[in-house]
């Protein structure tokens, strides 16, 4: 597993449930601290060492460690990945800053699956969106206003994760409805009987 983040604790889990015989999770940053520190004050979000329900079922947990190559056996397929441990710099408050390899580091993990949780950065352009020549904001993700949900390709609407980048369900669920209500009104010439966060039906109707 290259990523310690959450996707890599899912996927550590799911791993281990579909039988390997060993999982290691390898993340670049080093080992974050169990408690707060000067670095992370309260009411900061803190980056705290997290152990899942999941690595709790079983992993190896290298930090501060990059993966350098893929390296096949004569059949192509992966043996082992090639892999070197970071000296990391902090900077004056305290967090991770910069990184240099550890010269004579560098070692062989075998490996026969490797998954990569190494983030999400911008929806796929090529494809969809680039067919339609939508445009697009400063992260890539697809521009449409929290209003009407209306990109800038008339008829064409976006939410959830395309729209307000890598988030979570409750969002994709709340912006999935709100954006049918902006479908519904754009249809119907304003009228919609679908609800919405700022017109719940429940107050709206008379029991
Ligand atoms: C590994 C992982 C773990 C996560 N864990 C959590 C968690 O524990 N809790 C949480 O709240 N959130 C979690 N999330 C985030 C959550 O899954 C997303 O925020 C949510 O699924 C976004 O919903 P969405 O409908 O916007 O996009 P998606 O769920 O990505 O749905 C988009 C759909 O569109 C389809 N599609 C793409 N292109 C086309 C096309 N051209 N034509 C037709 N269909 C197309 C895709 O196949 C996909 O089915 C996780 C995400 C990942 C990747």
């Amino acid at each position: 597993m290259i990523g310690g983040g959450d996707t890599g604790s899912d996927c550590v889990g799911t791993s281990n449930r579909q039988g390997a015989v060993s999982v290691t999770q390898l993340e670049l940053l080093p080992q974050p601290p169990k408690e707060r520190n000067e670095s992370m004050p309260w009411p900061s979000y803190p980056m705290l060492l997290k152990t899942t329900t999941s690595h709790e079922e079983g992993a190896d947990r290298l930090w501060a460690i990059a993966t350098k190559a893929f390296l096949g056996d004569a059949n192509g397929a992966l043996r082992a990945l090639q892999v070197v441990d970071l000296a990391w710099s902090f900077g004056a408050d305290g967090k991770p800053g910069s990184f240099k390899e550890v010269a004579g580091s560098e070692r062989e993990i075998p490996c026969e699956l490797a998954l990569l949780a190494l983030g999400f950065t911008q929806p796929k352009y090529e494809g969809l969106l680039e067919q339609l020549q939508v445009e697009r904001d400063e992260r890539k993700n697809v521009l449409a206003s929290e209003k009407n949900y209306q990109t800038s390709i008339p008829k064409v609407f976006a939410a959830g994760d395309i729209r307000r980048g890598q988030s979570l369900v409750v969002w994709a669920i709340s912006e999935g409805r709100e954006a049918a209500r902006q479908v519904d009104l754009f249809l119907n010439h304003q009228h919609s009987l679908l609800e919405s966060k700022n017109a719940p039906l429940i107050l709206n109707s008379k029991v």
